[in-house]
């Protein structure tokens, strides 16, 4: 004998029924079947939308017509599609039913209340509707059903509408009956019947929403069935719910204890209670699509896979912490007795408790729809307490939901529980409690409800698909923008080969910024601007909408790419580090205001778990802030530097050597990229000063760039104004000049060069003479030279060298930092 139980899922339509006739036949030919069904899919929430509107006649008419026209859709479509349906019998069962609905609306009505036991048989109509439906469906194939009434053995204690099977009275019950049955029979799930105290019958009493899969377990054990089958909506039993996670894979196997965690807290897929009676009775259960009969499902059973693993991860919503504190807890006997006898009378189920070892406190989640009732209930048994002070006012936290990982394999081993935690500090989660049990089943954590989605992405991506995203909003598409984007464009696929999801969602210029929820198609994002600006899509690039974004998408490694040289941008990354953005940056404005702000900035990332990454900012490409980092965290100690840090200067410069004035070198370096946007930063020795800065920072000087001294290489009288291109056509003015000062230099065998150096803790920028024996004579063509000398590199300094600027090396650093925001995902 095989159990099948078809979910509402598995009902919801005439194709739906007629499919679940085809898998009993089949499965009817190997076996004797029992059938329980739910309701269809919907039926009973309008049901208990009636069950709970019994005076808003307005109400109810339109939730009584719901229900109505989803039984009528279904019959009227088996009629249309089986010429032998007899459509009489389900017919005349929906006027019968609909009839018994309006006496009790009406009764309930009359005493403005709805008893449970009422309640319960209100909500249970869709379960007997379903029989009759299927029964006639069958009876088309010339199926001969045995009719099975729940209430004739399923034996449950009074609570009517989440009632708990007594399985030994109902297998007792049960029990001649097994030889009468025909080889197909039929019991509307949900439903069984409560027995009084003196043993006698009593009322039909509900098994808790969803819970037809305890019918059939319960039916199981009294058949003595060799396997329980429960039919639904999907393979089988999944590492997380499908529905959230759109990578969670097929679980094959599952043992009895992990589908109870899993159902536990919060595996929708099968009902909490169902897997006790049949662990209990060692019965197999096997989760089976209705859709994909021929897919093997997830088998429960005493067997496991052995694997020293975490199996899955479960989520369960909408519910509220109750916290009991105060002095008079701490080492009374009895209080979390008192605290619990109070919750148990009250029939509100705790779902996860926790203590503090002070025992100052104890800490509590019940379901939300509870929360009056227990603090109700609480407020009256520790009156007294209450009263006098010994115990703090009931404190109440709502819309919290628990996240938990479970498998059997967690036994014993190291490192899952301080993974979990990582993986949540690193979804920006807050833990409220945490509870695990000494089997190591399970370790549960009650986070906000709001983080639930952000914090199961995580975990899975941790412990399950190891597929790290990265979710980019690029700020800025010029020169260095543009670039970025070309390679990204050109790795997607390889990364995506090593697992990295990389997407960019938003790209911004000076219009705003564009967005697209399945990550901008990179080969034409110039369409997508365009279309966005003219379509007004696009928005003002601002922590709040990126932010808004990145929740309703709920993206989980967010990161900011600044490439634009814009101050006020610079001036905000504290928000999105504050709201979870790592900010990849080549703007070195952040990182030059106040010493203040740099510390902010720095203070924020770590509180926040972010990364703030600027290793373009000095070098472009060259490793030079990662190099001193690393030295620095090492004990070394920056004594003297010295170096060409402007890609855009040493190509001038260089060009200057070879007779080029300075006008027109300046008028190439900017065609090629190397200048700043505006080469009056390179000029001024402002971008130098502030590169200079960012070293000396690093090496722990706390700076400013009023510190710095600066030789421009524009003379004060010079007349800098205007825009970029009046700029460029005065510049010429000055080509006398420095052409002059370089030939000087060059009667002395030396030639110039724009120098940034660091002594004795002072930053000087200037135009410097030297000779062949000086090792950045050679250096030019837009290369950079930095010499560190160090307490642990002397005499010879530590020496980085190679291009500084260009757009193609400045993006590659760029995207180096993006992608440097897995490594922290990657050591949790
Ligand atoms: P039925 O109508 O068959 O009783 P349910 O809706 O009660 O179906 O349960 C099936 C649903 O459970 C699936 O559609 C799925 O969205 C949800 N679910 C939640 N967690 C899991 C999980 N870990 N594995 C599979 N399904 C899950
Ligand atoms: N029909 C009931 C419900 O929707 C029982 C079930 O589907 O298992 O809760
Ligand atoms: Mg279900």
């Amino acid at each position: 004998m095989r159990v099948l139980k078809f979910g509402g899922s598995s009902l919801a339509s005439a194709e739906r029924f007629r499919q679940v006739a085809d898998i009993i036949k089949d499965k009817s030919q190997s076996s004797k079947v029992a059938i329980v069904v739910s309701a269809p899919q919907g039926v009973t929430n309008h049901l208990v939308a009636m069950a709970e509107n019994t005076n808003d006649q307005e109400k109810l008419v339109t939730d009584l017509g719901h229900f109505k026209r989803a039984i009528t859709t279904i019959i009227d479509d088996l009629s249309a599609s089986i010429p032998e349906f007899k459509s009489q019998h389900c017919e005349q069962a929906l006027i019968n039913y609909e009839h018994q609905l309006e006496r009790f609306m009406q009764g309930t009505n009359l005493l403005s209340y709805c008893p449970d036991h009422i309640r319960a048989r209100i909500i249970s109509t869709g379960e007997r509707l379903s029989v009759a439906i299927l029964d006639s469906v069958l009876q088309s194939s010339d199926i001969q059903v045995s009719l099975l009434s729940p209430e004739n053995f399923l034996f449950t204690n009074d609570s009517s509408l989440n009632a708990v099977a007594d399985l030994v009275l109902s297998k007792e019950k049960f029990n001649n009956e097994y030889d009468k049955l025909n080889q197909v029979s039929l019991m509307p799930g949900f439903i069984g019947i409560s027995v009084k105290k003196d043993g006698s019958e009593g009322q039909v009493t509900t098994l808790g929403r969803n819970g037809s899969d305890y019918s059939a377990a319960v039916l199981a054990v009294c058949l003595q069935a060799e396997c329980c089958e429960i039919w639904t909506d999907v393979d089988g039993v999944y590492n997380a719910d499908p529905r959230m996670i759109k990578e969670a894979k097929l679980l094959d196997y599952l043992s009895y204890q992990e589908a109870m965690e899993l159902s536990y807290f919060g595996a929708s897929v099968l009902h909490p209670k169902t897997i006790g009676p049949i662990a209990q009775y060692h019965i197999a259960c096997l989760i089976k699509n209705t859709s994909n009969p021929a897919a093997p499902g997830t088998l429960i059973s005493n067997e496991n896979d052995q694997q020293k693993r975490v199996k899955a991860i479960s989520n369960l919503d909408d519910l509220t912490m109750v916290n009991v504190s105060g002095p008079g807890m701490k080492g009374m006997v009895g209080m979390a007795s008192r605290v619990f006898a109070t919750m148990s009378r009250e029939n509100v189920s705790m779902v996860l408790i926790s203590q503090s070892s002070s025992e100052y406190c104890i800490s509590f989640c019940i379901h939300s729809k509870d929360e009056h009732q227990a603090e109700q209930s609480l407020k009256e048994e520790f009156e007294l307490e209450l009263l006098n002070g010994l115990l703090e006012p009931i404190a109440l936290k709502s819309e919290l939901s628990i996240v938990s990982l479970v498998g059997d394999g967690m036994h014993h081993q190291r490192g899952v529980a301080a993974k979990f935690f990582s993986s949540l500090a690193q979804a920006s989660v807050n833990v409220v409690a945490i509870a695990q049990d000494s089997s190591e089943r399970s370790i549960s954590v009650v986070i906000e409800q709001h983080k639930c989605i952000a914090a199961m992405k995580v975990s899975h991506q941790n412990f399950f698909s190891h597929k790290p995203a990265i979710d980019i909003f690029l700020v800025g598409c010029g020169v260095v923008g543009s670039e970025l984007i070309a390679q990204i464009s050109r790795q997607q696929k390889s990364l995506k080969e090593q697992n990295v999801a990389l997407k960019v969602y938003g790209i911004a210029n000076s219009k705003g910024m564009v967005f697209d929820e399945n990550g901008i198609d990179l080969e034409n994002w110039q369409s997508a601007m365009t279309k966005g600006a003219e379509n007004n899509q696009a928005l003002p690039v601002s922590a709040e909408n990126l932010k808004a974004f990145v929740r309703e998408h709920h993206l989980i490694n967010p990161v900011l790419v600044d490439s634009t040289s814009n101050e006020a941008l610079a001036m905000s990354y504290v928000d999105y580090l504050a709201e979870g953005f790592h900010v990849v940056t080549p703007n070195k404005k952040s990182n030059t205001d106040s010493w203040e702000y740099y510390q902010e900035l720095r203070s924020t990332a770590q509180k926040t778990n972010r990364r703030f990454l600027y290793e373009t900012t000095v070098g472009a490409g060259l490793p030079v802030i990662d190099t001193l980092q690393n030295l620095i965290k090492a004990g070394d100690e920056l004594q003297r530097f010295e170096g060409i840090l402007s890609g855009s200067l040493s190509y001038i410069f260089g060009k200057l050597d070879e007779g080029m004035s300075l006008s027109e070198a300046t008028a190439i370096a900017k065609e090629n990229g190397f200048t700043e946007p505006d080469p009056r930063d390179d000029l001024s020795g402002m971008d130098v000063a502030r590169k200079l800065l960012i070293m000396a920072r690093e090496a722990g000087m706390p700076l400013e760039i009023s510190d710095i001294n600066i030789e421009s290489v524009l003379p004060n009288d010079f007349d800098d104004s205007g825009d970029v291109n009046e700029f460029m056509s005065n510049l010429s003015k000055l080509d006398g000049d420095i052409s002059a000062r370089c030939a000087a230099a060059k009667a002395e065998g030396k030639v110039l060069r724009y120098i940034g150096n660091i002594v004795d803790g002072k930053c000087k920028v200037s135009i410097d003479e030297v000779d062949s024996s000086h090792p950045l004579y050679s250096v030019k063509e837009g290369e950079n030279a930095l010499a560190i000398h160090s307490r642990y590199y002397q005499p010879l300094p530590f020496v980085l060298r190679g291009y500084g600027a260009g757009a193609a090396v400045t993006a590659a650093g760029v995207f180096g930092d993006i992608l440097r925001t897995l490594t922290w995902e990657q050591q949790h």
